[in-house]
């Protein structure tokens, strides 16, 4: 019996409260703080700021706010949180996401008042700390994608993407070649943003299959080349983990048509301090500071989506820009061939400092370590994973990963009925976040892994353990309870379609329900 088989997997439960909403706590004269009360002038001048309003932004009747004690509310949210599950609670290998612990020092750091109590309307002079740790962490994010000039502004990789295409059209028009260059390409395996930032902007998607070793195939490339190319949108490593190892070709081919290349960095954990986007050709990318910078995400926000350039595109980054002028930094606003503003103010700020304050505190070789246990963690899944009966793996299977892989449950739906959305509603029995399913789209019943580093070799033990016992379950007839799983949930089989299309979102629409 060899050491992995002897790992014993435990069913774990979630609590599961009835929790009413916040609202029925309410209690007429519940505080859960007391204010000091305000001085008699301060009532006048505010009542007389109110008087000056104009009436269709006043309200009628005050907001109807629960009134509660402290108490209930560290109760109510200590029990939803207990119904939830988080990268605080367990290993979170959702592929494409980098899902990995976040050092709490850097959410201590962007508490502070100094980062919270800070308006961006204040005086540049009051507020250079702030406007430096911009500037520093623009520059160190040069440094790591080998790009000449970075933006904060963007508020989301997707957002990012969207920045990065329009600088591609604004290159574009300055040359007078926009009527023109009509067309971007993108993998079949690329995230779906990548097609829809490049619409959005108002190019054509020519959409370009993967070959068989799961990298982009040159001679497609080659086919959906010409002077109508504005650019390609390229992951490296891509969604299935494998690095395009003719990057190099790649952007060539692009660059003598005339074309841009774009670098979507969403995936930039396990290069970190070792391999640059800026060296492999691409001219433009961004980064996902709620992946692999330290910022906590999920559910939609908040993020951030740096972009970068090379020196030919610097003139068309959107503005304000940070600049430091001898000991002092300021605002930039003089860019005329700038695309513009593409938010409120600067950046999403408590995010570009728990950036920061990561990078410093890792530093270059931290940085780099990371990524290389990054990488280590997902090959070492990819290897006892692919094995497990059931599994398959459709694209180089012998070739090593880089952050993530991705298996198909192809064989043990055709053998047992077990689909990869059972496996990964199983494994949430076993206290374990599922792995994305069902992409990329090129794998059928995929699973798609990514451990990141923080993961223990403990931990990805249990995981193995996990989906061995899943599989040893599907194939001695337990299918049809795979088909209702999971059992120890806060909540079972949710009707995800129904939640997708018809959100619960507010009191009122519980009440209206
Ligand atoms: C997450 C991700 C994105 C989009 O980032 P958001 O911040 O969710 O908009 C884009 N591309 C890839 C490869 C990603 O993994």
């Amino acid at each position: 019996m060899d050491a992995m088989s002897r790992i014993k997997v435990k069913e774990r439960k979630q609590a599961n409260w009835e929790e009413p909403l916040i609202y029925d706590y309410h209690t007429p004269g519940k505080r859960g703080m007391d204010f000091p009360s305000l001085d008699a002038e301060f009532v006048q001048s505010l009542e007389k700021a109110l008087a000056s309003l104009p009436g269709s932004l006043k309200r009628e009747q005050p907001p109807q706010l629960p009134e509660v004690s402290e108490i209930d509310v560290i109760r109510h949210y200590t029990r939803l949180s207990q119904m939830n599950y988080g990268v605080d609670s367990g290993i979170y290998p959702l592929g494409s996401c980098t899902m990995k612990h976040n050092p709490k020092l850097n959410e201590e750091i962007a508490s502070l008042p100094e980062a919270t109590d800070i308006h961006p309307y204040q005086e540049q002079e009051t507020v250079q700390g702030a406007l430096r740790i911009m500037y520093e962490l623009e520059h160190w994010l040069e440094e790591l994608s080998g790009m000449d000039a970075v933006t904060l502004h963007p508020s989301a990789g997707a957002h990012g993407e969207f920045v990065g295409v329009l600088i591609i059209r604004a290159y574009h028009a300055k040359k007078g070649e926009l009527d023109q260059r009509t067309e971007m390409i993108v993998p079949d395996s690329a995230h779906g943003t990548n097609p829809a930032s490049a619409a959005m902007a108002g190019f054509e998607v020519i959409e370009i299959p993967s070959g068989e070793d799961g990298c982009v195939d040159l001679d497609a490339l080659k086919a959906s080349l010409s002077e109508r190319t504005a650019g390609l949108m390229l992951t490296n490593p891509n969604t299935l983990g494998l690095f395009e190892k003719d990057i190099k070709e790649i952007a060539q081919m692009v660059h003598e048509v005339g074309g841009l290349l774009y670098y979507d960095g969403a995936n930039l954990n396990p290069l970190l301090g070792r391999i640059r986007p800026g060296d492999m050709g691409f001219d433009v990318c961004h980064f996902n500071l709620h992946k692999s910078f330290s910022t906590p995400h999920g559910g939609g926000g908040p993020g951030a989506g740096p972009v970068g350039v090379k020196k030919h595109l610097e003139p068309f980054l959107p503005v304000p820009r940070v600049k430091k002028d001898g000991d002092r930094y300021c605002l930039d606003d003089d860019y005329p061939d700038s695309i513009g503003k593409v938010r409120g103010f600067h950046a999403s700020f408590a995010i570009a400092l728990r950036a920061h304050a990561y990078i410093y505190r890792m530093g270059l070789e931290g940085l780099k370590r990371s990524s290389e246990l990054a990488v280590l963690n997902a090959n070492y899944l990819f290897h006892h994973v692919k094995n497990i009966k059931g599994f398959e793996v459709l694209h180089a299977p012998d070739r090593k990963r880089w952050h993530e892989f991705v298996v198909s449950a192809r064989p043990m739906l055709k053998e047992t009925g077990v689909s990869a959305l059972d496996i990964s509603k199983r494994l949430q029995d076993f206290g374990m976040h599922p792995p994305t399913i069902y992409f990329p789209l090129i794998v059928p019943e995929a699973l798609m892994i990514e451990p990141t580093e923080t993961e223990s070799k403990q931990e990805l033990d249990f995981f193995i353990a996990a989906l061995k016992k899943i599989s040893e379950e599907a194939y001695s007839g337990k299918a049809e309870m795979l088909h209702h799983v999971p059992h120890n949930t806060s909540r079972h089989l949710v009707d995800e379609v129904a939640a997708a299309r018809k959100p619960v979102l507010s009191r009122r629409m519980v009440s209206d329900q």
